[in-house]
């Protein structure tokens, strides 16, 4: 079926963006390399400036924004990092950007989009009341909405990890990435599958609320609860009104899969200990999938997408440094 978005997109969003976004390293994890018997690698979309693959997306939309919405501004909702990403690319470009948080989003992350110039506002316990706020602001002050992922130069943004990934590794065949609204699995998919139809594109979820999962088993967008979890970038809803991520996935995502908080604890120790890499719990859920032995795999390498870092030190600390996890490696 046809989508708005296409593998062209993303070629293109990468010319785009070049200048502005890192080619993030991919390389070997040897532990998990053993533990599951085939050539694992680690995309390392935590090295990435402000912390998160975000910034991809943020600013192929802010270049291709006219030149009459540039001057007026954009407004967004996010979880954390998209709206870090989209501030630091704003004040990059010189572009106006609000950006309205729900009360869920640590304080590090609050702080972290107020440094980088751009106005914040707390508005509401959910997603929802958050978007009403950007609905508001829009047509109050004629500000652009940008959507964290529903939105077809967010995901060709998001799909050049994609590009990446086939030079790097051009015989992948499994794809695992983390799954949220779904901007960063679909933008992936669609730049992959256009070279390799059969790469396998597995996203995962946190079983506290994976949005996604549950509306492609409803068939139609469904509202989540929204709890706390470990990966607070992978809660929230992805939109009742939702346009392009939820047909995405649906056509293009071979496997969805869900980890516990506990396996995302495991996988937070796990990169420390193993691969001296910090991460944030929701980067963290692909490898949560493979220590859980949640993905039935093929023969070839697998790419492993960590899709951030902006982790509260403090509480990772508590994480690696707790006497009875490091029993259990
Ligand atoms: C936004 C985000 C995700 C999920 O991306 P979607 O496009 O919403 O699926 C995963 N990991 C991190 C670190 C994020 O910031």
């Amino acid at each position: 079926m046809a989508h708005a978005v296409q593998a062209a997109d993303v070629l293109a969003a990468r010319n785009r963006i070049d200048p502005w976004v890192q080619r993030t390293p991919l390389v070997r994890s040897e532990s998990l390399s053993s533990l599951c018997q085939r050539d694992v690698r680690l995309k390392l979309e935590s090295v990435q400036e402000t912390g998160s693959f975000k910034l991809r997306g943020a600013f192929n939309r802010l270049l291709t924004l006219s030149e009459d919405e540039k001057a007026r501004g954009v407004v967004t909702v996010s979880t954390g990092n998209h709206g870090r990403a989209l501030a630091f690319a704003a004040s990059r470009l010189g572009i106006r950007a609000v950006v309205c948080l729900t009360s869920l989003v640590p304080e590090n992350k609050v702080a972290a989009i107020g440094d980088l110039g751009a106005e914040v506002r707390i508005a509401g316990a959910d997603q929802d009341i958050a978007e009403a706020a950007v609905e508001q602001l829009a047509k109050e002050q004629g500000l652009v909405v940008v959507s964290p992922f529903d939105d077809p130069e967010i995901i060709a943004g998001q799909g050049t990890i994609g590009l990446e990934l086939l030079e790097q590794q051009p015989d992948v065949t499994d794809v695992i990435a983390p799954l949220s609204g779904g901007g960063l699995i679909s933008g992936i998919a669609l730049a992959m599958k256009a070279a390799r139809p059969a790469v396998r594109i597995i996203g995962v979820s946190m079983d506290r609320g994976p949005a996604m999962v549950l509306s492609q088993q409803a068939g139609k967008p469904m509202p989540v609860e929204e709890l706390l979890s470990l990966a607070d970038s992978l809660t929230g809803s992805i939109g009742l009104a939702n346009r392009h991520t939820f047909g995405l996935v649906r056509d293009l995502v071979d496997e969805m899969v869900l980890v516990s908080e506990a396996e995302i604890a495991a996988a937070l120790r796990h990169a420390y200990g193993q691969e001296r890499l910090i991460l944030e719990g929701g980067a963290a859920v692909g490898i949560a999938a493979l220590l859980a032995r949640r993905i039935a795999l093929g023969d070839g390498p697998i790419a492993v997408v960590l899709s951030g870092r902006n982790v509260n030190i403090a509480m990772l600390s508590a994480l690696i440094g707790d006497p009875a996890a490091a029993n259990e490696g």
